[in-house]
């Protein structure tokens, strides 16, 4: 373990970045560590209040996407590791604006990389490029069979494809420039903080507010869901002792289709609110399905579990649970985050409901 690091982490504001910066300010406090971000849309601050007063952390507000800007912070703070989360992560959002990805994803991830080997030139090998990637980049399975690590890419969607651009990148600066990296790809995340677009916080938020659920298609998709934290302690493991050039794939071993976790969600959520059973499931509401819509992802995470013995610690119910309360006591930052701006975009995104 390398102590006194300087260790940036990008779009620590949001979703997965906030539980990944308050577990490493809270676990390793011999590291500083710095939290960048641009604080677009998604990011929100309110995230990271209980950890904003601790000595060894630091807000720097920036874009990724500007060269100049990147190469005068690691000139300024030196940093001997990144953790690069910061991205543009609505799938929906990328098929109405794919430059916007390319910009965040591709570009800003480029400009990380040739900032980290400006500083670390030779002397790289103590140092790491951590950059956290999504299954989505493997494409789409059929019934049958899990993503591994050595699944071509086959990416659909314009946000899958900057993600996969950007791994891309990190790995030809791995062989190119001898850059240490790591790269994760990890199933869909649950849990506080997140989003209220992304299906399982949209959802809670309109049962709350007694709206219309929008179901994609015949809401047969399936997908594989973790716990934030889950990941969040996979990234700590893979970033301490993942093995350099190496990729792994972080999943939580639990598939559901939509229209099943979203009934589950409607009936936990018919107790908590304590309503009538089946007065939720009465809101669902099926919308004109997203084009290039994937079936189904479903990872094999049987390599970081066989070498970093990790697995996901919390069940299914457990997370859903917490992640229930947890909206439901922080209406506030519902209400904040569910107003302005992001209300006009989901007039545009879902004008029938
Ligand atoms: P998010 O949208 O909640 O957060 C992204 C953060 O990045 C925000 O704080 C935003 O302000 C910041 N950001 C965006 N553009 C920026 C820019 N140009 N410069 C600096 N900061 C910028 O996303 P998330 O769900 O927390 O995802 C984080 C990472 O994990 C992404 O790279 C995503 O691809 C990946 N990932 C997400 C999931 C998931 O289920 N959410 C699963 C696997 C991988």
């Amino acid at each position: 373990k390398i102590v006194d690091m300087n260790v940036l982490i990008t779009g620590g504001a949001g979703f997965i970045g906030s539980h990944v910066v308050r577990r490493f300010v809270n676990s390793y406090k011999e590291y500083s560590i710095y939290n960048l971000d641009a604080l677009t849309y998604a990011g929100n601050l309110e995230n990271l209040r209980d950890i904003e007063n601790e000595s060894n952390y630091n807000f720097i507000k920036g874009d990724i996407v500007d060269a100049d800007f990147v190469d005068s912070m690691f000139k300024k703070y030196r940093f001997d590791a990144v953790i690069h989360l910061a991205a543009e992560s609505h799938v929906d959002r990328s098929i109405t604006d794919p430059l916007a990805f390319i910009r965040t994803n591709v570009l800003g991830t480029a400009n990380l990389l040739n900032a980290s080997k400006a500083l670390w030139g030779k002397k790289a090998k103590d140092k790491r490029f951590y950059h956290v990637s999504t299954d989505e980049v493997y494409g789409s399975l059929s019934e049958e069979g899990l993503f591994t690590e050595t699944t071509s890419y086959d990416p659909n969607s314009p946000y899958s494809a900057s993600k996969a651009s950007s791994d891309h990148f990190v790995r030809a600066y791995g062989e190119t420039f001898g850059m240490p990296y790591v790269i994760t790809n990890c199933s869909n995340n649950y849990g506080p903080n997140h989003f209220p677009e992304k299906l399982i916080p949209l959802f809670i938020n309109n049962i709350i507010e007694n709206k219309a659920l929008p179901v994609y298609g015949d809401g047969k998709y399936t997908r594989d869901w973790l716990f934030v934290e889950d990941h969040a302690l996979a990234i700590d493991l893979v970033f301490h002792k993942g093995r350099n050039h190496e990729t792994y794939n972080i999943g939580g071993f639990n598939e559901w289709q939509n229209i099943d976790l979203i009934k589950l969600l409607c009936s936990i959520m018919d107790k908590k609110l304590n309503r009538p059973v089946g007065t939720s499931k009465k809101l669902i509401s099926y919308v004109k399905d997203r084009p290039g819509h994937d079936l189904r992802y479903a990872i094999d995470a049987s390599k970081i579990n066989k070498e970093l013995g990790w697995k996901p610690s919390v069940t299914f119910e457990e997370g859903l649970e917490r992640t229930i309360d947890w909206y439901l006591n922080n209406k506030t930052w519902l209400k904040n985050v569910t107003s302005g701006k992001y209300k006009s975009y989901y007039k545009e995104m879902y004008p029938s409901v």
